[in-house]
């Protein structure tokens, strides 16, 4: 038997320490490490009587490596985050699934319409017809709130929707409900003897932060409890082979609570972002086992829930038809999808002796880079201006391949001249003011011609930013009296 020893971890960050102190030294964090139980490793170059360790052979490695078979969501772009080939996406037995995101943007929505779908197809690859079981461990609501929930998606089939017909809510077939279980039980080692017993082919535990173990004297949601009740969920996933999801709320500061902790436990880490204010919602996969990271699903949130956006471009890109200042279309690779995305600058005369440099969805670094890029060899005097860059519909990226569509649209809303409509531009801006390749340069490039965009701006057709600028009447035009002060002072 191994021995037990017990150490310190600190509450806030998940750090170690083999004794107690009272200011944790990784985070510095007061008060914040509380002893827990752990297993001792065997001290490594002691000698001790050891069993060899397995072997197996090539063609065993072969077929444990085979993809494991995937079942549907039910939702073609969380199948898409979710990874798989071809058409075989989504969900793998046996899997643990974390899905994060602020409180009230979506998760239990999404995953309701998951287990709607899991309760009339059922979940086991072999035989699509047959119907599983699906549990819903409801910390967070009451069984009667997930209800209505359910209701309002299911009594919306009859209405007219765009979207994905193959996605629209469809009346659960008589007796499949019955089907659906409930528990709000918070105590995991209950939830696990549910599971047990009832052998689902499904589970939702909504959320984590809500789940406890009496081993243990913190409070839910503590990264003590968090992490081992996630740990036990994960095991009892294994062992069973069930499809598991976890909600995860999300801090203030933008973390998932619990800060790592759950990441190295759970095979997929997946983050749903969106604006309050919009009706689009972006997942995704920070951590993959069985796909790709960086994957990217994209959603309208609708009155009867998510529908599966086949085409962001219509949301991403409002002014790619009118000539618009401050304006940009560029093209991002999102995991293996590329998508054309709006960038818009606005540059406004600064009362500030430090201008203002704003970004929301973009890199404050990447603005202040391309600012002076473009004050050095375009002689934009944007030490006088506040700056202001957005990614159009709440999109986040920290692509390269953007840059180019950043100083264009700074450019662009300074010289007050929009750029010519069905424009699009790929390309890294170098400290030179060169424009740079960027990757995959071919999959962007035929995005951008699908989705109607004529001039494509790159490294093909300008070598510098400061060319392109020229071409289409963005470069900087000082008023006339202002040349010779601009001349002289600003740019040696
Ligand atoms: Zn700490």
């Amino acid at each position: 038997m191994a021995k037990l020893k017990s150490v310190f971890v600190c509450q806030q960050c998940g750090q170690e320490f083999p004794r107690w102190a009272g200011q944790c030294g990784n985070c510095s964090a007061w008060n914040s490490l509380v002893e827990e139980v752990k297993e001792k490793e065997p001290t490594a170059g002691l000698q001790r009587q050891a069993t060899p360790s397995e072997v197996i052979t090539f063609p065993e490695v072969e077929r444990v490596r085979r993809p494991k078979a995937r079942f549907s969501t039910g939702i073609s772009e969380l199948d898409r985050v979710l990874g798989g080939q071809n058409n075989e996406l989504g969900m793998v037995a046996g899997a643990v699934m974390l899905i994060g995101g602020e409180p009230g943007i979506g998760k239990s929505t999404l995953l309701t319409q998951v287990a709607l779908h899991a309760v009339e197809y059922g979940t086991a690859p072999l035989t699509k017809k047959a119907t599983g079981r699906v549990l819903y461990v409801a910390g967070e609501e009451s069984p009667s709130q997930i209800a209505l929930r359910i209701s309002r998606i299911i009594d919306s089939e009859s209405k007219k929707t765009k979207g994905n017909p193959a996605e629209k809510a469809k009346k659960p077939s008589q007796g499949v409900m019955e089907h659906l279980l409930f528990t709000t039980s918070t105590d995991v080692d209950r939830v696990i003897q549910t599971i047990k017993t009832e052998k689902p082919s499904l589970v939702i535990i909504d959320s984590i932060q809500t789940m406890t173990t009496t081993d243990l004297t913190g409070t839910a949601g503590s990264v003590g409890q968090i992490r081992e009740t996630a740990e036990r969920l994960t095991q009892v996933a294994k062992e069973l082979d069930i499809p598991l999801f976890l909600v995860g709320h999300v801090t203030k500061e933008g973390e998932l609570a619990g800060p790592k902790v759950l990441e190295h436990i759970v095979d997929s880490v997946l983050e749903m972002r969106g604006e309050r204010t919009s009706e689009l919602r972006i997942l995704r996969a920070i951590k993959n086992r069985f796909g790709a990271t960086d994957e990217v699903g994209v959603f309208k949130m609708t009155e009867f829930g998510f529908i599966s956006v086949d085409n962001p471009a219509e949301y991403f890109l409002e002014h790619r038809n009118i000539p618009t200042v401050g304006s940009a279309t560029v093209c991002v690779m999102e995991g293996t999808r590329p998508l054309l995305l709006e960038v818009q600058a606005l540059v406004v005369p600064s009362q500030l002796a430090m201008p203002r440099r704003v970004g929301r969805g973009v890199d404050l670094s990447k603005i202040q880079i391309i600012a002076a890029v473009l004050q050095k060899y375009s002689r934009m005097p944007l030490s006088s201006y506040d700056l202001f860059v957005s990614v159009a519909g709440g999109f986040v990226t920290k692509e390269p391949s953007i840059d180019l569509g950043i100083a264009l649209a700074i450019a662009s809303s300074l010289s007050n001249s929009p750029l010519p409509p069905q424009t699009a531009a790929i390309g890294e801006v170098g400290l030179l003011g060169e424009i740079r390749s960027v990757t995959l340069a071919e999959r962007r490039l035929k995005e951008a011609k699908r989705l109607g965009m004529k001039n494509i701006i790159s490294k093909q057709s300008h070598s510098t930013v400061a060319a392109a600028l020229i071409q289409f009447g963005l470069q900087y035009k000082p008023k006339k009296r202002n040349v010779l002060v601009a001349e002289d002072e600003d740019f040696d």
